[in-house]
């Protein structure tokens, strides 16, 4: 069966990174059909970052079967950022939104998000009021990251809120010449500005498979996000040897005051040297480590290698692209 409802320029595109989700591709389209159905212009792109499972292989059936289906293979797995934003870069509507293929962003709510973009929100993002069946760790990381980034971001990031939301064109053509690496949507998404509101939401449990996100790929991102909107964690040095140079002075008074008042007093102290050496070591340990994280980054950008590669493109022109036409492998 071949579906004509794909108009030529849809006034929705839903964009969603697909990586080894054999088992919940289906599911996805089946829940996502009700939602086309009801917003009515509209193609969903679904982004296979380097799945080495059957994915691809559904992704073309549903394109065979449904025109409104389109899909972009990445040539490896380049990560949920960098999917995403091959989706964006291909997007044809006026409205955007972005959610995960496990169903954990209910497909359902992309109604009521249009509702308030009919409002006048250019950006409307989802906020997980409830988390469910994802570990205690898992949700203490996240729950220290998102009041952490908060605090030390130089833009306003809304706390627990994920890459889940819908995004006006306009918006969507800012974050396209954003020529950055690392890469961090939901950052740059509240950069851009316009009016941004929230809209509630419980997460559900992934509908199937395992995990993607390993606890690295997580750490990656957290730390994305706080090297690419904070300059804070740099001046943590600065703090940390002013106060060590603070103590230095102290402790060189109180050296000077025995040696006057008890000349006699042997001035014992292997302890405290080798806690002082130790504490300043790490300070300097650490001090080149956070440094490193930010020259990684200047030189992950300066050489200035294309965001992904496409394998394979369905349903879309290869063309659109801001990121990757310049200087693109394919
Ligand atoms: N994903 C991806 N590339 C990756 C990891 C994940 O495209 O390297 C996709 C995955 O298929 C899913 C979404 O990103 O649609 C979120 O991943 P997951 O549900 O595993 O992580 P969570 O956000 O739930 O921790
Ligand atoms: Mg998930």
């Amino acid at each position: 069966m071949t579906n004509d409802k794909q108009p030529m320029n849809p006034k929705y595109s839903l964009v969603v990174p697909v990586y080894n989700e054999e088992t919940t591709i289906l599911e996805l389209y089946r829940r996502m059909q009700a939602v086309m159905d009801e917003l009515g212009e509209v193609e969903l792109i679904l982004v296979n970052d380097g799945s080495r499972d059957r994915t691809l292989w559904l992704l073309r059936e549903l394109h065979q079967k449904d025109s409104r289906v389109c899909y972009l293979s990445l040539s490896r797995n380049f990560g949920h950022q960098i999917a995403v934003t091959a989706g964006l870069n291909f997007v044809r509507g006026q409205v955007i939104v972005i959610l995960d293929a496990d169903l954990q962003d209910p497909p359902e709510l992309i109604p009521l998000m249009v509702e308030k973009w009919q409002q006048g929100y250019q950006i409307v993002y989802a906020q997980r009021t409830q988390r469910y069946q994802e570990g205690w760790l898992k949700r203490l990381f996240a729950y220290v990251f998102y009041r952490l980034l908060r605090n030390l971001a130089d833009v306003d990031i809304p706390l627990d809120t994920g890459d889940f939301c819908l995004m006006d064109r306009r918006v969507v053509d800012i974050l396209n010449t954003m020529p950055e690496r690392n890469r961090y949507i939901r950052g740059l998404r509240s950069w851009v500005g316009f009016s941004q509101t929230a809209i509630q939401y419980e997460r559900d449990p992934r509908f199937a498979g395992e995990v993607k996100y390993t606890f690295h790929k997580s750490l990656s991102l957290a730390a994305n996000g706080l090297v690419s909107f904070s300059r804070i964690p740099l001046r943590l040095s600065t703090y940390i040897g002013l106060l060590a140079a603070l103590v230095a002075v102290l402790m060189a008074m109180l050296v000077l005051y025995w040696r006057i008042v008890a000349p006699s007093s042997p001035l014992t102290g292997f302890a405290t040297i080798m806690i002082a050496i130790f504490f300043l070591g790490a300070v300097q340990l650490v001090s080149i480590g956070i440094l490193g994280e930010y020259v990684g980054r200047i030189y992950e950008e300066i050489k200035g290698r294309p965001l992904y590669v496409l394998s394979e493109v369905g349903g879309l022109h290869d063309e659109g692209s801001t990121q990757r036409t310049s200087n693109s492998g394919v």
